[in-house]
C-alpha cells in the first residue's frame, strides 16, 4: 500500500464482493473533504445487496453520482478529516466526523423543498457512490457532522443508524400516549427504543429471534416473540422489514394508533386492510434521515449516552475480513446474534 492506493471492499455482482486494492479516494475538490475512515458499520441493506442485488448499486451510471459497479460499499462511517478542498469552512484536519449517506440531485421538486431524502434521483454513499469500506472516502463537506472528542470513534459509527431512528421518532410526532412498541430488535429497532426511552416513553420490543430478544432485555427493555400477548399500543414502529412485520404491526396498533414504517420487505406485504379501517390506524413511512434534524441530534444522543449506545455493537472485524467475518456472518444462521457489526478500517482504539 502506498500513498496512491488504498484497500476497499467492493460490490462487483450478486454474491461477489471483493477486498482489493484500488486508487486512493481523490483529493477533495471545491466544497469537498476527504475522510480517513475509522470504522464503518455493516447494514442489512449491504447484506441484501450482496445476496440478492443489484437493487441500489447501479449497473448503468447513476443519474446523480454517475458511478456504476464495481462500487465500494459502506454508509455508516466515522473517520477523521484528512484533506480539505477549497471553499470549506468549519472543519479542521483531524476532526472526527460522521457522514450523512444521501447524495441528492439538487434539481427535482423534493430537493427544491429541502426534502432531499425524497429526491427522485437519490444517490446513496456506499451504494451508488464509493463508500466507507475503504481507507478513504471523498464527499461533499456538507455531508459531515463533527463529533465531540469524548465520543469513541466506534460509537460515532453508530450515528447513521441512530439518525434513521431519530427520523422515525420525528415521523411519530403526532402520536398520542407515552407508550410505544417496536417490531424488530436489530440495530434500528434498538436505537429507536433507546431514543424513545430517553424521552420517557415506555417501550416494548417484539422479535422472532431469541438472541435479539435477550439483547433487548439486557438493555432493560420488555421484549417478547410475535405470538406472545403484547396488548395494544398507541404507537408502533415497524423496523424489521420481515415478511410478517407489517401485519404484526397492524395487529399491535390500538384504535386511532399510529404506525411508523421503516422496514423494507423484500416483497409486497400482505396486510389486513379491514383492521386499519376499523381501528382508524394511521400509517406513515420513514425514509432514511436528513443532516440537521436527524444526524445532528443522533450525534448529540451518542455524545450524551456513549456507553449505552456502544452496547449495540456486537461484532468488530478488520477490513480484510469484512466479507468472510461480516457479510457472510450476517447472511448466515448466526445473524440473530448481531445488532451491529462494525468494520475496523483506520481505527486503533
Ligand atoms: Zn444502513
Ligand atoms: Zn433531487
Amino acid at each position: 500500500m502506498n500513498q496512491t492506493t488504498m484497500s476497499a471492499v467492493r460490490w462487483h455482482g450478486r454474491g461477489d464482493v471483493r477486498y482489493e486494492t484500488v486508487p486512493r479516494a481523490s483529493s477533495p475538490g471545491p466544497g469537498e473533504i476527504r475522510v480517513h475512515v475509522a470504522w464503518c458499520g455493516l447494514c442489512g441493506s449491504d447484506v441484501h445487496e450482496y445476496l440478492h442485488g443489484p437493487f441500489q448499486v447501479p449497473v448503468q451510471p447513476h443519474p446523480t453520482t454517475k458511478q456504476s459497479a464495481p462500487i465500494t460499499l459502506g454508509h455508516e462511517i466515522s473517520g477523521w478529516v484528512d484533506a480539505i478542498g477549497p471553499r470549506v469552512s468549519g472543519l479542521r484536519h483531524g476532526d472526527l466526523v460522521v457522514l450523512n449517506a444521501l447524495l441528492p440531485c439538487e434539481r427535482c421538486a423534493p430537493c427544491g423543498r429541502g426534502e432531499v431524502h425524497l429526491c427522485t434521483a437519490l444517490g446513496h454513499l456506499g451504494m451508488s457512490a464509493d463508500g466507507g469500506l475503504a481507507g478513504f472516502v471523498t464527499v461533499p463537506a456538507a455531508m459531515a457532522v463533527p463529533v465531540p472528542s469524548h465520543v469513541p470513534s466506534e460509537v460515532a459509527a453508530l450515528a447513521e443508524p441512530f439518525a434513521v431512528a431519530v427520523h422515525m421518532v420525528r415521523q411519530a410526532a403526532a402520536a398520542r400516549g407515552p407508550r410505544a412498541v417496536v417490531v424488530g430488535a436489530g440495530a434500528i429497532g434498538l436505537a429507536t427504543a433507546l431514543l424513545l426511552r430517553a424521552e420517557g416513553t415506555e417501550v416494548r420490543l417484539v422479535d422472532v429471534a431469541g438472541l435479539r430478544l435477550a439483547h433487548a432485555r439486557e438493555l432493560g427493555f420488555a421484549a417478547g416473540k410475535p405470538e406472545d400477548d403484547h396488548g395494544s399500543w398507541p404507537l408502533v414502529f415497524e423496523c424489521s422489514g420481515a415478511e410478517g412485520g407489517l401485519s404484526l404491526a397492524v395487529g399491535l396498533g390500538e384504535p386511532g394508533g399510529l404506525l411508523v414504517l421503516a422496514g423494507l420487505p423484500a416483497a409486497p406485504a400482505r396486510v389486513d386492510a379491514a383492521a386499519i379501517v376499523l381501528r382508524e390506524l394511521r400509517l406513515v413511512g420513514s425514509m432514511s434521515h436528513l443532516v440537521e434534524p436527524d444526524l445532528r441530534p443522533a450525534v448529540d444522543f451518542l455524545a450524551a449516552h456513549p456507553g449505552e449506545a456502544a452496547r449495540l455493537i456486537t461484532g468488530r472485524v478488520p477490513l480484510a475480513d469484512a466479507v468472510s467475518g461480516g457479510l457472510d456472518v450476517l447472511a448466515g444462521p448466526d445473524r440473530g446474534r448481531h445488532a451491529k457489526v462494525l468494520v475496523r478500517v483506520g481505527a486503533r482504539d
